[in-house]
């Protein structure tokens, strides 16, 4: 039986109403519990700020995309190498490598480092499934789980062209069952099957795919139904049609109210949010949206912040890295997923003296700064999409010291930052509690994880314990300790131990009806028979809904 008692710590568990609370933290058998013996171990935080570890509600860290994008960035690996961290007992981790795309291993080491514990992986396709719980299983120290592509899924589709959104439900359940996802990705609905076979993209969700019922509208609608209906912990998590393209507000705007009344998440929100286009420059329209989440509180939103510096895109949208790889002609891969999806991937840099990505540094801190309600607009940058998971101490400063983000801004390229409502100036600081709300109990909340993101009695014992410092970057670069499972795993900087974390996924109930039209499917279609697609031997019993 382990015990530990924090002491004398602020606690900011906004879940639970606590804002800086000078008070014991108890925690045994890795839960928080109410009381200790007086005689158990204890852990001095005087003058520390304490929260529940980081939850990672959108990134990109244990999937084949991922293994492509390995290959793309050897110049990475030479340049960041991660030696063998020594544990606390003197055994040896594993080495790795760094870079915008680190290894397994290096991924849950400076996750934990950073003090996140809960990682959520955001786009894996059905048929590779079985390769994101190996990578998960090498990736010590955080629990994760992903989310499985439907947006272009061949079977769904036929579903909607037939208007059957019973099987479409029965074959959501299935799917997620059977590859071990925790929650439905839609990236791009039909726009990437429409690439694939030669029609390009879609870019209205009112536009059919050739010779097919199916649109955008009809399939987020599907999905969103289908997902609500089976109480799948997290909504459906969507990546809206037209990405990255200058005037895409309008088509943001459309899904969302194609979804009103409907539980949906709608994520890296600060890529969707442009106006302009059609002989006008690129402009800012994150007041507009922004202002229609506030007034929405069904839909939830991570920002997908860019941060300034290297990055790599990795996307299922095919479409939109080919308009990338066109315009900046760098190396490149495009894969495609059969029956399924698309993959594409392209190192970037964004840079302050580019016009663009000045233009998405603002849209973000916008989105951000304009929240009314940051239970529902959350952290995140699309690691490694908009920027490393590592700039987010970088990020919590640019929200919290508006010092800070006005002298990056007065270096940025302002050539579209007019009518930007960060040019127009936005005084408002983060304060703490609200960086635990969007980096932890928002982003537990949203995706139904009651044991995580707070410190109630009950929660999962995931803790990290920052040292105060005016330098809010430094702050949250190097917690003083950060406890996994109620086991310190971080202490000064140091791993002292890397355990294996769980793995969060969902096995909903569905009728066994529509098996055999999946079954007959495969055998027409796919190149592995269904007997062998299923993954199987999790270790982690399915999380139930809330
Ligand atoms: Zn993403």
């Amino acid at each position: 039986m382990s015990m530990l008692r924090i002491t004398g710590g602020a606690i900011h568990d906004p879940a639970n109403g606590v804002d800086g609370e000078i008070r014991d933290l108890c925690i045994r058998d890795g839960r928080i519990v109410a009381e200790l013996p007086s005689d158990a171990p204890t852990f001095n935080a005087a003058g520390r700020v304490i929260m529940p570890g980081g939850v990672d509600i959108h990134s990109h860290v244990a999937s084949a995309s991922c293994n492509h994008g390995r290959r793309l960035l050897p110049h990475e690996h030479a340049a960041d190498p991660m030696p063998a961290p020594v544990f606390a007992d003197g055994s040896v981790g594993r080495s790795g490598t760094g870079g915008t795309l680190p290894s397994t291993f290096t991924t849950g080491y400076r996750y934990a480092g950073l003090g996140y514990t809960t990682v959520m992986d955001a786009a894996v396709a059905p048929l590779l499934a079985r390769h994101s719980h190996h990578e998960f299983d090498d990736t010590p120290c955080i629990d994760g789980g992903f989310y499985t592509l439907m947006g272009n899924d061949e079977f769904l589709m036929r579903q909607i062209d037939a208007g059957e959104p019973a099987k479409a439900r029965d074959y959501m359940a299935w799917l997620l069952g059977a590859t071990g996802a925790y929650a439905v990705k839609v990236v791009n609905p039909g726009g990437i099957e429409a690439w694939k076979t030669g029609q390009r993209n879609i870019h209205d969700i009112d536009e059919a795919l050739q010779g097919r019922k199916s649109t955008p509208r009809a399939i987020l609608s599907a999905l969103a139904d289908a997902a609500n209906a089976l109480r799948i912990p997290h909504g459906i998590h969507i990546h809206c049609n037209n990405l990255g393209i200058p005037g895409n507000v309008a088509t943001t705007l459309a899904s969302m109210e194609a979804l009103d009344g409907r539980r949906a998440h709608f994520t890296h929100l600060q890529f969707h949010c442009y106006g302009g286009g059609e002989g006008k420059p690129w402009s800012s329209a994150a007041r507009e949206v922004i202002a229609r989440i506030n007034a929405h509180p069904e839909h939830t939103v991570d920002v997908g912040q860019v941060m300034f510096g290297p990055a790599t895109l990795v996307t299922a949208d095919g479409p939109v890295e080919y308009l990338l790889w066109k315009s900046s002609g760098r190396k490149w891969t495009n894969v495609d997923i059969e029956l399924e999806s698309g993959c594409g991937v392209i190192p970037y840099m964004y840079r302050d003296t580019a016009a663009v990505a000045a233009l998405q540094w603002a849209v973000g801190l916008e989105l951000f700064l304009l929240s009314e309600d940051p239970w529902r607009v959350v952290l995140s940058t699309d690691h490694p999409n908009g920027g490393s998971f590592a700039s987010y101490p970088k990020l919590i400063q640019l929200l919290m010291d508006k010092s800070v983000r006005d002298a990056q801004l007065a270096v940025c390229n302002q050539k579209l930052l007019a009518g930007s409502a960060l040019l127009d100036g936005l005084s408002r600081e983060y304060t703490l509690n609200e960086i635990a709300i969007i980096t932890r109990a928002g982003p537990a909340r949203v995706l139904g994880l009651t044991h995580k993101g707070h410190l109630g009695v009950g929660a999962d014992a995931d803790v990290t314990i920052y040292d105060r410092n005016a330098d809010i970057a430094a702050m949250f670069t190097s917690p003083v300790a950060v406890l996994k499972a109620g086991e310190i795993i971080v202490e000064e900087g140091h791993l002292r131990i890397a355990p294996r974390g769980a793995r969060l996924h969902v096995r909903p109930n569905h009728d066994a009806a529509v098996l055999p039209a999946v079954r007959q499917h495969f055998a027409d279609y796919a190149t592995i028979r269904f007997e062998n697609f299923a993954v199987r031997g999790l270790k982690t019993p399915p999380v139930v809904p809330p």
